[in-house]
């Protein structure tokens, strides 16, 4: 499903068919990631599928798990992973792609200037409040916190991502806010609570919220439910009508 803004603007969070019995050799159904285990050629024929149907083209990022916000233009789109960053802001026509698969992927747009952005933001990422400098960003472009929307997309949640006591420490260390429990009574981050509060931090209030969990819905990929798995996106497109 695509939702459509006013200006032009739409985003979706893209689902999948992921049994392994039905997807094969591909991983998922479709599977955008070019650093998953899948032949390259069935990931390429997706994303060009992606940009024949979108008629623009589509920037995908190189994600390293960084706090690197990048500004992009056109240039910058291609088929391959073409910038290395986990954050991309633009005020081009094009669209832009987030890979996730657990990580909470993150979609940013202000009607008022046509800015959209795509946000990564896993673990480290939120450590780093990658959330919080790609919303900085806009800011500097001329965004205004009251115009800017944010999308949230569906990620492992905190009932699920149990994590071992060294990264638990360390993170909740870092943002307190990822404390969680998983459904089985041990330790866990809630990495969607640490966008939550970059945005509230930022005073970004405009959130829409799709709160599936990766982990357990068999329509999403789930690194931690299967590590030989594909990718799903977040994307957001700038039309310029
Ligand atoms: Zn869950």
């Amino acid at each position: 499903m695509t939702t459509a803004t006013t200006a032009g603007i739409q985003y979706r969070f893209t689902r999948c068919v992921t049994d392994p019995a039905v997807v094969g050799e591909a991983l998922s159904k479709p599977n955008y990631g070019l650093n998953t285990d899948a032949p390259r050629e069935i990931v390429m024929s997706d994303r060009h599928e992606l940009a024949d149907n979108l008629g623009v083209p589509v920037v995908w990022m190189r994600q390293i798990h960084s706090d690197i916000v990048e500004v992009v233009d056109e240039t910058h789109s291609s088929h391959e992973n073409s910038i290395t960053a986990d954050a991309v802001i633009t005020r081009s026509p094009v669209a832009l792609a987030v890979q996730v698969a657990d990580c909470v992927p993150v979609l940013l747009w202000d009607e008022a200037t046509g800015t959209i952005g795509a946000v990564h933001a896993g673990r480290a990422g939120v450590e780093k409040a990658i959330v919080a400098k790609a919303v900085s960003t806009m800011l500097s472009m001329g965004c205004s916190t009251r115009d800017i929307v944010a999308a949230v997309g569906p990620s492992i949640c905190g009932r699920c991502y149990e994590v071992g006591d060294d990264v638990f420490e360390t993170a909740v260390s870092k943002r307190p806010e990822l404390e969680s429990r998983t459904s089985w009574g041990t330790r866990s981050l809630d990495i969607r609570a640490g966008v939550l509060k970059d945005l509230e931090t930022c005073g970004v209030t405009n959130v829409i919220q799709d709160d599936r969990c990766t982990f357990e819905s068999a329509h999403l990929n789930s690194y931690r439910r299967n590590p030989r798995c594909g990718r799903q996106i977040g994307l957001v497109v700038n039309r310029k009508l």
